[in-house]
């Protein structure tokens, strides 16, 4: 099947899973402890709220985050994240996904904007980084050595979104491309 954004699937079944994915990623965290001194960690969970997209309402936005307990440390531990890219406050999913049908030429941008919620002008901008900026950031070179498949620089996202969703179908592929995404191997 070629990879398209999952049809039968809704938005608000999106926030969940996103949503999900992010609560057992914030769990790992906590369970390994202050990365700086070994202490224990306290939440610390806050909210955001990302712009321009219809997934916006469905979810009340919650970045897991923790704050060391020990005296003297106090540093904050942010858990990687599905839903928040890097520091930006932007729908990772819709990011993501919105290149990947670039990438994969399954979509006109139009019809993108139409059902993303993502303008041109943004997406564009968000391809150009893909295809410049991210392939010389530390969080792609600690991923190259993991990816399943071989993979041109224009078809990063693309490819590898398209490669989930061949082996696993719309939604555990949805899910398993946004889990490689977001954490480091
Ligand atoms: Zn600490």
């Amino acid at each position: 099947m070629i990879a398209s954004f999952p049809q039968k699937v809704t938005f608000s079944q999106i926030a969940e899973i996103l949503l999900e994915i992010d609560k057992e990623l914030a769990e790992k965290t906590h369970a390994k402890g202050c990365p700086y001194c070994g202490g224990k960690l306290d939440k610390g969970y806050y909210r955001r709220y990302p712009a321009g997209s219809p997934l916006d309402k469905l979810l009340n936005l919650i970045r897991f985050s923790f704050c060391c307990r020990e005296e003297g440390c106090r540093k904050r531990v942010l858990p990687p994240s599905c839903i928040f890219f890097g520091r930006k406050v932007y729908w990772s999913c819709i990011i993501l996904v919105s290149v990947a049908l670039q990438q994969l030429n399954v979509k006109t941008a139009e019809q993108v904007e139409k059902r993303l919620g993502v303008s041109l002008r943004t997406l564009r901008r968000w391809m150009a980084f893909f295809r410049s900026i991210y392939l010389q950031s530390r969080a792609w070179f600690l991923r190259q050595g993991f990816i399943p498949v071989n993979l041109s620089a224009r078809e990063v996202i693309g490819g590898l979104y398209k490669h989930y969703v061949d082996q696993k179908g719309e939604l555990s592929g949805l899910v398993a491309f946004l889990s490689f995404m977001a954490i480091d191997p």
